[in-house]
């Protein structure tokens, strides 16, 4: 066993940690993308846990290695629209996974099974746990610059290293949330990006973490739905942890669009050989949740208006860190979601915590969901005064 080395932790999950050790009574945890509400206290969905009281258990039995049937067409459904899903369903190749992480794993496990020399482009910045994923199962990681100087997403960037590596996949984060810049390609952008994809033989991976917490699912989803429309290969990892707060209960799906049924049944048997070596079967608790709430009008009502109500909320809160850090972030009202980087140093950062007991990431992303409103202004002028 000596040939091991250690591994630096978890740069969120470390800094979570110490957030938790802090003894400090005015500490504000703006790293780890969980969201508060307005007060600071973790927030689940009120229809979540309503669904989550009243699910009576017979039994613990396993789930099917692929999940829960009605889950995941109903979460196809979901993503796709129902007029999409009509006409694809039959070349949807579905797996119900252990949350977005595991399905961003699973996807890069199977394209590795099949291609030994696979090539990703992906934004820089991301979520850290990308590269992490892709390098761990040899991709080549072509990265683009994910903003331009002005602060918006960098068109040009990525349409070079399409052009300059066909036949290559290419990961998005769907919807404006983009994590942590909360950039993304505008409509006129998708169609372009999806032509671009189609004239150069590239394959789309949509990571979603956010949908419905950006506009809404019509829109958040308008570049996935464009792609899929336009039959350009292309595979969908969507989480539930931030949309359904269902974060610890570990929910997801993976979709994966192929050419015919056949085909479909093929690539479902391959993902299920993965995922039961892997983890044999998908937890139930949180796809039994989803599930009951997207067959029932009435539940998803009720979901899809509490998650305005937490896209409003998140609106406010920039809001008011603009006015307290007067206009110097302005960028952050046009961006949508979580997250902003609000360009400070990593010494800024450290100085930030060290001495007013506020939490950012490295690469300065404030988490706005992460803050209550009261505790807003105190962040703000802690900024202001580095
Ligand atoms: N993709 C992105 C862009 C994310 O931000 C996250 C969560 N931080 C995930 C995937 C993974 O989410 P989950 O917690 O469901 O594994």
């Amino acid at each position: 066993m000596n040939q091991y080395q250690t591994i630096p932790p978890d740069t969120i999950f470390r800094l979570n940690d110490e957030f938790k050790a802090d003894p400090r009574p005015n500490k504000v945890n703006a790293g780890i993308g969980i969201y508060l509400d307005e007060s600071g206290k973790p927030f689940v969905i009120p229809i979540i846990s309503k669904i989550a009281a009243s699910l009576d258990f017979k039994n613990f039995n396993y789930l099917p290695i692929s999940g829960d049937t009605t889950f995941l067409d109903e979460s196809a459904k979901l993503i796709f629209g129902n007029n999409l899903y009509k006409k694809f369903n039959n070349k949807l190749a579905k797996q119900g996974v252990v949350g977005g992480t595991n399905g961003i794993y699973l996807w890069a496990n199977l394209i590795q099974s099949i291609d030994k020399n696979p090539t990703i482009i992906i934004s820089n910045p991301t979520w850290e746990n990308h590269n992490k994923i892709f390098e761990n199962f040899g991709f080549n990681i072509i990265e683009f610059p994910q903003l331009d100087k002005n602060n918006n997403f960098n068109f040009k960037a990525l349409e070079k290293n399409i052009l300059n590596n066909p036949n290559s996949y290419i990961l998005f984060q769907g919807g404006p949330t983009h994590n942590p810049t909360s950039v993304n390609p505008s409509d006129t952008e998708w169609k372009l990006l999806s032509k671009l994809l189609k004239d150069n033989n590239n394959s789309a991976l949509f990571d979603f973490a956010y949908a419905g917490l950006g506009d809404n699912f019509e829109s958040d989803c308008f570049g996935v739905r464009h792609i899929l429309e336009n039959k350009i290969p292309v595979s969908v990892n969507f989480s539930y942890s931030k949309n359904m707060t269902l974060y610890q209960h570990r929910t997801g799906i993976l979709v994966i669009l192929t050419d015919n049924n056949k085909e479909k049944l093929i690539l479902e048997s391959n993902l299920k050989f993965l995922f039961r070596i892997n983890n044999s079967t998908p937890p139930a608790f949180g796809e039994l949740i989803v599930k009951n709430i997207l067959q029932n009008e009435t539940y998803k009502k009720e979901w899809l208006h509490t998650l305005s109500e937490m896209s409003a909320s998140l609106k406010k809160r920039r809001q008011l860190f603009n006015k307290y850090t007067n206009n110097r972030f302005k960028f952050i009202l046009n961006q949508k979601g979580f997250f902003s980087l609000i360009n400070l140093n990593p010494s800024q950062i450290e100085t930030l915590k060290t001495k007013h007991a506020i939490y950012l990431l490295p690469n300065s992303r404030i988490n706005f969901a992460g803050m209550a409103l009261e505790q807003i202004p105190y962040v703000a002028k802690a900024i202001n005064s580095i």
